[in-house]
């Protein structure tokens, strides 16, 4: 995922946050010294990260850590490598991932790193040599119970193990809580691949009904990435017809419903989703104004903007990406009655199972697949139906609903260590 700061719709992404704190703060009053301190991260550490390349030469990347808030824990949040990363960028989804963390109930707070690169254009030994020169020049302020990094765009497994293990080199830690994505036989928790997709299943089936949906929902899914596939085959298992999915190149559609394993085999045949038999083929633009029950954005930032959010005709959408909605598409959706079940709940599956390899790795337990997603079910119930309950209390949508539910625990948490410092 990347926030493209070129679409005309896009401010700055920190500015976005800000201006979603503004609209809830216009209808529930909050501790205003609270929220002045959440205007700000804690710290933002700006790095320089030297690197030897292959043919000899000297070059220096530029590298982020935004601890934005840890009153509910340590912070918690992905590293992204790509061309376009920069500051606001990575302040923006450390605040979410803060408001992400507190929705979905566990004792993490918010962080976010980055490297601006495109990691492309590096050999894996760059690679390497770039992620271990991230954790050195940040050892010190990372740690199980200070800052728990993970994976994000274009940081996979394989980067998380190459940290874990500089980071045990420098301090000599050797649980490999610091870090979580790491590959199973490294420390990885089982779930872990499909624990974003299935919690937005998970998510779904507990508002299905008072968001009006019907038993048997026509879903549409844009990404076939981790999460759309996942999330895709959550909805097929249980039920449900996936009529439309795409890749970065288009998409497939059948009214029918979709058969999602003969459509994996043949993009990994071919690359690509179009010409695909069972099904007709349709633009990423078509796919978001497709007619059906569920419309999943589980690709990107802003595919929803102001020019297509009133061609939108699913009755309601399930953010599995960061921030796929503009804040001037919200209000166009919520005007138009299209209930969003927004990101920092619906996404939130996939730090539940990261926090779950944390708690793993401290007591040096191993816990199975089934252990993991009987778990994770009752806190995606909680926490949708605690967002549904604000969202209708304060006659509101369920993004104002999130935040009042995150906001009020990490204000709870930041007033009663206050007062107790007092003491
Ligand atoms: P991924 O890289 O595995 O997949 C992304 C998918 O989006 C790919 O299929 C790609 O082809 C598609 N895509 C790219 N450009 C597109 C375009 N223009 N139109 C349509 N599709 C396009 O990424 P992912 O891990 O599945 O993440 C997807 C989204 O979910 C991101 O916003 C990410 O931040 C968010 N997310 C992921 C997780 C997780 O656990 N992986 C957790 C929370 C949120």
């Amino acid at each position: 995922m990347h926030i493209n700061m070129n679409n005309k719709n896009m401010t700055n992404p920190f500015q976005n946050g800000m201006a979603q704190l503004d609209k809830v703060i216009k209808i529930k009053n909050f501790n205003e010294e609270f929220i002045t301190k959440l205007r700000q991260p804690d710290r933002d550490i700006r790095i320089s990260i030297p690197v030897k390349m292959d043919d000899g030469s000297l070059q220096i990347f530029e590298g982020y850590r935004v601890e934005y808030n840890n009153a509910l824990g340590p912070y918690k949040g992905g590293i992204r490598y790509h061309k376009d990363t920069e500051i606001n960028e990575v302040k923006a989804l450390a605040f979410w991932m803060t408001l992400k963390c507190a929705v979905a109930g566990i004792p993490m707070g918010g962080g976010k790193g980055g490297v601006t690169v495109d990691p492309k254009e590096l050999s894996k030994n760059e690679l390497e040599m770039l992620s271990r020169g991230w954790v050195q020049k940040l050892a010190e302020v990372l740690g199980p119970k200070k800052d728990v990094p993970a994976p994000d765009l274009n940081t996979t497994p394989e980067i998380m193990a190459w940290m874990a293990d500089e980071y045990a080199k420098i301090t000599g830690d050797k649980t490999g809580a610091t870090f979580t994505g790491k590959p199973l036989d490294k420390g990885g928790s089982a779930g872990r691949g499909r624990a974003t997709g299935l919690g937005g299943f998970y998510v779904f089936d507990s508002l299905r009904e008072q968001i009006g949906l019907p038993k048997k929902c026509k879903v549409v899914v844009q990404g076939f990435g981790n999460v759309g596939v996942n999330a895709a085959q959550s909805f097929i298992e249980n039920g449900h017809k996936v009529v439309a999915i795409s890749d970065s190149k288009g998409g497939v559609y059948n009214a029918d419903g979709l058969d999602m394993k003969k459509l994996i085999e043949y993009k990994k045949k071919n690359g690509a989703l179009s010409d695909f038999r069972g099904g007709k083929n349709l633009t990423n633009e078509k796919l978001l104004e497709t007619e059906c029950d569920l419309l999943i954005p589980a690709a990107f930032e802003n595919v929803i903007n102001e020019t297509n959010a009133n061609k939108i005709r699913a009755k309601a959408i399930l953010e599995l990406a960061n921030g796929p909605i503009t804040p001037e598409a919200d209000e166009i959706l919520f005007k138009k009655g299209i209930p969003v079940v927004p990101d920092i709940l619906a996404n939130s599956g996939g730090v539940t199972v990261s926090y779950f390899e944390w708690e793993q790795n401290l007591k040096n337990e191993h816990w199975t697949e089934k252990e993991i997603f009987d778990k994770l079910l009752p806190m995606m119930n909680d926490a949708a139906q605690k967002t549904f309950k604000n969202a209708k209390e304060y006659s509101t949508d369920l993004r104002r609903g999130a935040f009042i539910l995150a906001l009020l625990r990490i204000g709870e948490k930041m007033v009663t260590d206050e007062n107790h410092d007092k003491k």
